[in-house]
Formats: structure tokens, sequence, C-alpha cells
């Protein structure tokens, strides 16, 4: 297998056989510990489902961050954060579908997704993602759809890119072709720590373009799990931007509080 061509997403062996001992020994919701009753969506029951925090739809004009009720706008028209006022971005706007905090059942949800590797549970959120997106974006500005790309590596042992489940999910909904090989990493990076320098420090020149087919003059769309400082959306944002993308809009699952 080379770094350019991943496998395809793939239920690993116990996936299947937790599945099977669920049916004999039925197992609570992971998150409230509650009895997994027919409202369940995949791993999680509906009554954590449906308690899933939502962002609001206003907010900071280029990410999306809520402004406390009273500050709301200040008379301008596409009102900044603090974070955007200091911050020079590449993508023009971001905003994710769920709030990222601790304690939360989005924070669980994705975590057990992730790091659990319960890929029905992340294709769950990425149809939630694809259904809820239009709520905070216009799907039609937008060409296609490019994932935040793992490293192989990493990719390999969790058996699927987070990022390209839910663009593919996004893109399959509204119709946007998913450019699933746009991007590549080139070097494993650190756990991403710290501010939004450090982390963009930790991501320089970690992103390449593996074929530039498909993104000169287009509206790209990339989607993550997460947005946290927004470092590794830039740092990708900057990579199409330079192959001759148009321009770079962010969509996340979710965002940290
Ligand atoms: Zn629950
Ligand atoms: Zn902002």
């Amino acid at each position: 297998m080379s770094p350019a061509d991943p496998p395809p997403d793939r239920l690993a062996p116990r996936d299947v056989l937790a599945a099977c001992l669920h049916l004999i020994f039925p197992t609570p919701c992971p998150v409230c510990a509650g009895r997994l009753d027919l409202d369940r969506v995949s791993d999680l029951c509906g009554r954590c489902w449906t308690r899933l925090e939502r962002m609001p739809t206003e907010g900071c004009a280029r990410c999306g961050w809520p402004f406390p009720s009273s500050a709301a706008a200040g008379g301008t028209e596409a009102p900044l954060c603090q974070r955007c006022r200091e911050t020079r971005d590449h993508f023009r706007l971001a905003r994710a579908a769920l709030r990222y905090r601790d304690e939360g059942i989005a924070r669980a949800a994705i975590l057990l997704a992730k790091h659990g590797r319960r890929l029905p549970l992340l294709r769950e959120l990425g149809r939630l993602l694809a259904e809820e997106a239009p709520t905070y974006l216009s799907l039609r500005e937008w060409d296609g759809v490019v994932p935040v790309p793992l490293h192989w590596a990493r990719r390999w042992r969790r058996g699927f890119n987070q990022a390209a489940v839910l663009a593919r999910a996004v893109g399959g909904r509204h119709g946007l072709p998913v450019l699933a090989r746009a991007l590549t990493r080139l070097r494993a990076t650190p756990l991403q720590q710290g501010d939004f320098d450090a982390r963009r420090r930790n991501v320089r020149d970690a992103f390449g373009v593996a074929t530039e087919a498909g993104l000169a003059g287009r509206r790209l769309l990339l989607v993550d799990d997460v947005f946290t400082t927004g470092a590794t959306a830039d740092a990708c944002a900057e990579t199409l931007l330079r192959a001759g993308a148009a321009e770079v809009g962010v969509l996340t699952l979710a965002r940290v509080e």
C-alpha cells in the first residue's frame, strides 16, 4: 500500500463481533449509561442523540463563533469575533453543526466514534452534518468537498479517516463531488496542542496536493470532524489556494468551545 493509495473504510472483525454480542448481552448507552431503547441511533440512546448540542446559527461572520447575545453585530453587517480580528485565515468562512464542550454529549459521541472506532456511529454523525449543514452555510456556493487527510499510518491503524466519512456524507447528500485525494499529509504531525500559533507551526508544510486535477478555480469546502483553533483548516486552505483553488470554506462536525 502506498501513502497515496489508502484502503477503503472497513469494519474491523471486532466491530462485527461486538454487534453480535450486543444482541445476546445488551450493553448500556456508552454516554449516559441508560438503556439503549428503540430510539437508539447506532451506539447512542435516543435521548442522548436528540440532546447533541447544536451550534447557534448567528455568530462571527468568518468562523461562526457564537457571540454573547448583547454583543452581537455591534452595528456591522459582518461582525468578527476576537479570534478572527486577530488571525489572518486562508479560509473564507468556517461553520460547525455541534458544540464540542467538556462533559458534552457531542464530544463524547465524537471521541467514541473516532477513538472507539465506531464507524456506524460516525456515519450517523455524518448524516446529521449533511442534513443540518444548510442551516449554517449555502452548499450552492461550493463546487466540491475535500476531507482533511490523515497520515496514512494513522488511517491504517484506525481503519478510516473520519473527515473522509463526513465529507462523503455531505457530498452525497448535496450532489457535490468529493475530492478525497486532493490533499495529502506529507508527514505525521505530533498531536495538536496549544494555541493557534503553536498548532499552526505544528502543521507547517504538513499538507500537500496529491493531484491538482479539479482544484483550479474551484470553490472548495474543506471537511473535518472538529475545529479547535482553526490551525489545521488554515494550513489545508493555504495548500488548496496555492494549488489554484478560488476559495476555501470549512465545514466541521463540531467546534471546540
Ligand atoms: Zn445515552
Ligand atoms: Zn470568528
